[in-house]
């Protein structure tokens, strides 16, 4: 494959695009971030990066972390988080909260919000730290040692989390949260909050590429739960668009409203892209373009 040359299609055919969307401006702290930046790389199985335009720029993880939780409950070989969180589409914004009155508590899939927080919470039990755990895989996939949450943006989550705090607070009249509601929010706002660049993305992604085999070639997972996670990736990473992207670009995707996106090509590589103006759904204009040129030159996707 021909990388570098798919990378400069890409940057070519996002270039029109860039700045295109809305900022997500109901969490403030990303409200100030400049639009006009667009950056993207892969990571290929092998450890080769490829990449264009603003590739070291941090920016907010947001619900990209939610792939690295649930890796992380999925790797303590535990199955019960199957009978707190359901694995089908939720057809509806990642932030509603009518569906999951109406569903008793179980939310739909790991990565809309109430599904994210029931995970974390689930981590938190696990391990005591669930920051902690993710900050230090985030740390080790992507070689970074300083990667660490953005405490202003956490700050920020916190100060206007008053959705996702009703979200646990209905969970937990269901009894679907173990920890106290602030404690748990806690931990998600600031995984939320973690503040990674375009490269250190794709990098960390890698482990899911290689079915479950991390940088240091350790196994964190077994072929069978990255395989449920990127299927869960196609069908729901990207909420209520995941049909549309499926028919797009073809591949399991994870978005946040970081504006970063993340995709996996099983066996190949990670592909990790970042243009902070959102479409109505909270996933990235330019990313989603970026993501449908790479399928389309590389012949990558696996639809
Ligand atoms: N922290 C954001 C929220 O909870 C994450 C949402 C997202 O990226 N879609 O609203």
């Amino acid at each position: 494959m021909d990388y570098p040359h798919v990378v400069e299609q890409v940057l070519s055919a996002v270039q029109p695009h860039i700045g295109a969307g809305q900022v997500a401006d109901y969490i403030p702290d990303l409200a100030r971030v400049d639009p006009k930046q667009f950056g993207f790389a892969v990571a290929t199985v092998d450890g080769k990066v490829f990449s264009g335009g603003d590739v070291d720029v941090p920016f907010a993880i947001e619900s990209i972390s939610k792939v690295f939780a649930l890796a992380l409950v999925l790797s303590q070989r535990d199955t019960k988080i199957w009978d707190r969180v359901r694995r089908e589409p939720s057809g509806l914004a990642f932030n509603d909260l009518i569906e999951l009155e109406i569903e008793e508590g179980i939310p739909r899939n790991p990565f809309i919000n109430p599904g994210a927080i029931v995970v974390t919470d689930q981590l938190l039990a696990d391990t005591g730290d669930a920051v902690a755990a993710l900050r230090a895989l985030l740390r080790a996939e992507t070689g970074n040692a300083h990667l660490e949450v953005d405490s202003v943006t956490a700050e920020s989550e916190l100060r206007t989390g008053d959705r996702n705090r009703s979200i646990a607070y209905l969970m937990s009249s269901f009894g679907n949260m173990l920890s106290p509601v602030d404690l748990a929010l806690d931990h998600y706002f600031r995984q939320c909050s973690f503040s990674i660049t375009c490269a250190e993305l794709a990098k960390a992604g890698l482990f899911i590429a290689r079915h479950g085999v991390r940088a240091d070639g350790s196994r964190l997972l077994e072929y069978g739960d990255t395989r449920h996670i990127i299927a869960l990736m196609a069908t729901c990473g990207t909420y209520d668009e995941a049909g549309n992207f499926a028919y797009r670009v073809g591949l399991p995707i994870k978005s946040g409203v970081g504006g970063g996106m993340l995709a996996i090509v099983p066996g190949h590589c990670a592909v990790a892209a970042w243009g902070p103006g959102l479409d109505p759904k909270g996933n990235s204009v330019a990313g989603g373009v970026a993501l449908e040129t790479f399928a389309q030159v590389s012949e990558l996707a696996v639809f």
